[in-house]
């Protein structure tokens, strides 16, 4: 995997206004809390100061 896939997650995949994730919904109908668990891998793998500026530097 390289960080495309994880830049791809995280930007598809955000937080909406009732609290769901917008990617999951999006993509498969599916109504997950955000962040979910797709997010949490991206995250995860992602260095610290490379995800807060994805989020807007509110990780
Ligand atoms: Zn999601």
């Amino acid at each position: 995997m390289s960080h495309d896939a994880e830049r791809h997650i995280l930007v598809g995949h955000l937080l909406a206004k009732d609290g769901l994730c917008t990617g999951c919904r999006a993509w498969w109908s599916r109504l997950t809390p955000y962040p979910c668990w797709q997010v949490d891998w991206a995250t995860s793998r992602q260095p610290r100061s490379m995800t807060a500026a994805l989020l807007g530097g509110r990780a």
